[in-house]
């Protein structure tokens, strides 16, 4: 564990649906400008796990208990009255599908709008808010007057990081934000993950079930099976030398990250198809991505 500053500190963090436990995670952290990879096969629990963070596992019926804390505050004490002013404001999301983030019968800049005002900005702020951000994430603020249909995976997904940028987040969830996209837009998603680590000094934590995308931008990468982390460290050192048999099952199943290529990880050629449909999407990942929760977060 790095001792550089936790922006998001997780202990003793459980998620239960009655009595099944579906999380159960003694240690985890996100230090400030830190890109670190959750990785895991499908029903591992990665999408529990942002859920609980983002104090929304209640509405898809778990109950959570342990510590999560967010520059020191705890979170799992608040109301979610309090909690709106940490949601989406102060921790953002994104999700596998960006089209969830967005209703399909308004505008996306309405979306964005209305989520920078429950915010507290002023229209005009809102305004130019949200046109800096498109820019930043490289897309004409014009496609705000848009409809999500009218927009392509990858640049809604874009839309959504705006708002993440927009309202200033300090750290992003991005749960699967690049398995629906294809490959090439993949990697412009992952690039624009990096810029906002290196620009912006946001948190990212990304979760993939694919290990060649946390190969590819993370900074830690923590492995999750059933519920639990196996095994967390440098991202070079578990995925060239993973201590844990899961891991070194997983990377097995990505061919360009073998053990015997995995040394020299990093080059963004790494980017692989997705393995394969991780089944989440229709799972909790739809309510938290509902509009009505405040877009995307
Ligand atoms: P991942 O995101 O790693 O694919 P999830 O966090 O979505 O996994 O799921 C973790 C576990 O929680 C799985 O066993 C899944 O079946 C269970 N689960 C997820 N959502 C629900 C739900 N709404 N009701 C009951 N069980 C659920
Ligand atoms: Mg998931």
């Amino acid at each position: 564990m790095k001792p550089a500053a936790r922006r998001l500190a997780i202990r003793d963090l459980q998620v239960r649906f009655g009595d099944r436990q579906v999380v159960g995670i003694d240690e985890f952290s996100l230090g400030a400008a830190e890109i670190v990879g959750l990785a895991g096969e499908s029903g591992s629990g990665k999408s529990m796990t942002t859920l609980a963070v983002l104090g929304l596992a209640h509405t898809v019926g778990a109950t959570v208990r342990g510590s999560i804390q967010l520059d020191g505050t705890e979170l799992t004490g608040l109301s979610q009255r309090e909690l709106l002013a940490v949601r989406g404001r102060r921790i953002a999301a994104i999700f596998q599908s960006p089209a969830m983030a967005f209703s399909p019968v308004f505008k996306v800049g309405s979306v964005v709008l209305r989520a920078l005002r429950l915010h507290g900005m002023s229209r005009a702020d809102a305004a130019g808010a949200a046109a800096r951000a498109m820019r930043q994430v490289l897309l004409a603020p014009d496609l705000l007057d848009r409809y999500p249909a009218q927009l392509s995976g990858g640049q809604l997904q874009r839309v959504a990081i705006a708002l993440a940028l927009a309202l200033r987040a300090e750290v992003l969830l991005a749960d699967e934000p690049t398995s629906a996209l294809d490959v090439t837009v993949q990697a412009e998603v992952l690039d624009l993950l990096r810029g906002l680590r290196e620009r912006d000094g946001m948190s990212v934590l990304l979760i993939s079930h694919d290990l060649a995308v946390v190969a590819e931008v993370c900074d830690r990468v923590a492995i999750m099976q059933g519920g639990a982390i196996v095994e967390q460290g440098p991202a070079g050192q578990v995925l060239s030398a993973p201590q844990h048999e899961y891991t070194a099952d997983l990377l097995a199943a990505v061919p360009r990250l073998g053990p015997a290529q995995a040394a020299t990880v990093a080059p963004p050629v790494l980017s692989a198809p997705p393995a394969g449909p991780d089944g989440g999407a229709a799972g909790p990942d739809n309510k938290a991505a509902d509009p009505d929760e405040g877009a995307a977060g």
